[in-house]
């Protein structure tokens, strides 16, 4: 096969201010693959090094040392193909790329897309939550006003940053009472704190609270202790979370599960524990996006996603806006 891997850097709209740190501008590496039948596929890595700590060079090297197997792969199964870039370098952010490629290219030589090789029926579009960083009550809510506005029923408000209680009664004001708003505390507290402060926030309505507490014992412990639901995001990565049901959902992310593939082999061992999962981007590019959206609709994802993302990237052309608080899955051949 033809093998291409090439850096792009996204701006930001305006820099964002998050847990780990203020992002600016963010580096994806798309890779596209074209077998001899001269069909392609695309897909991206999108390492966030501040928050999943794989820098772009390291997944730019797993993905160079792929090369040859990709190179010489028209012959084998894209599964076989994937088995042998894992057994060289198991980076789950470089084996998303090479996954999403591979889905993308079947998808492409099946005149499908790609959810639809995945399952029937899907969704035709998924839901998806506006994010809400203001630190102020009055920015809360203006921002929580322009996204229902913007037909948004789901709104995520960053909290463990100060003014919680106020932010929290003047989104949930701005929203009127049929709105979903989800809290996501990045493990900023500890757990008699988290459990004080959601029982304190509780009245504001809440769908979940998403890491409250960092560690599977401490978001047991507050799971316990408190009535509103609880959903794990950076504790999913710790080895046995995904089984654990430590939480009553799990946020995952295509860059850390490798993929479409492994998105649904983590949403598989989620569910079998009996809890909820859903799927967010960690700034992903429009492929990230875009493969997200099929793995949602495959696994028919009724709980609002994180992917209404592309819009804070300045000069991204890509055809998945938010309408009505859902993105429409692609319905051409592949992923986009
Ligand atoms: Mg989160």
């Amino acid at each position: 096969m033809r093998v291409g891997i090439e850096q792009r850097t996204l701006r930001l709209l305006r820099p964002l201010r998050t847990s780990y740190g203020e992002l600016a501008e963010r580096t994806i590496i798309e890779l596209e693959i074209e077998g001899a039948d001269g069909v392609a596929g695309r897909g991206e890595a999108a390492p966030l090094e501040p928050y999943d700590g794989v820098s772009v060079s390291r997944a730019l090297a797993a993905l160079e040392a792929y090369r040859p197997i990709l190179e010489d792969g028209d012959a084998l199964q894209g599964g076989d193909l994937l088995d042998a870039c894992r057994s060289l370098d198991a980076l789950p952010q470089a084996l998303a790329a090479v996954d999403m490629a591979l889905w993308d290219r079947a998808g492409r030589r099946a005149g499908r897309p790609v959810a639809r090789l995945l399952t029937e029926p899907v969704l035709d579009d998924v839901r998806v939550n506006a994010t809400i960083g203001a630190e102020d009550r009055a920015g809360a809510a203006a921002s929580a006003a322009a996204a229902r506005q913007a037909g948004f029923r789901c709104v995520k408000l960053k909290v463990g940053i100060g003014d919680d209680a106020g932010r929290v009664a003047a989104v949930r004001a701005a929203l009127g009472s049929d709105a979903e708003l989800r809290l996501d505390a990045n493990g900023a507290w500890g757990v008699d704190e988290a459990v004080a402060t959601i029982d304190a926030l509780a009245a504001g309505g809440l769908e979940l609270v998403e890491e409250p507490v960092h560690g599977l014992g401490p978001l047991r412990e507050v799971r316990e202790r408190v009535a509103v639901r609880i959903a794990m995001d950076e504790t999913a990565a710790q080895p046995g979370a995904l089984a654990s049901g430590a939480a009553d959902a799990v946020c995952l992310k295509l860059s850390r599960c490798g993929g479409i593939s492994g998105l649904l082999a983590c949403a598989s061992l989620v569910r079998a524990s009996g809890a909820e999962p859903y799927v967010a981007s960690t700034f992903d590019g429009p492929l990230g996006i875009a493969a997200a959206l099929h793995a949602a609709a495959a696994l028919r994802i009724r709980a609002a996603c994180g992917l209404a993302t592309l819009e804070l990237f300045a000069d991204v052309d890509h055809p998945l806006d938010v309408r009505d608080g859902a993105i429409a899955v692609p319905r051409g051949p592949g992923l986009l």
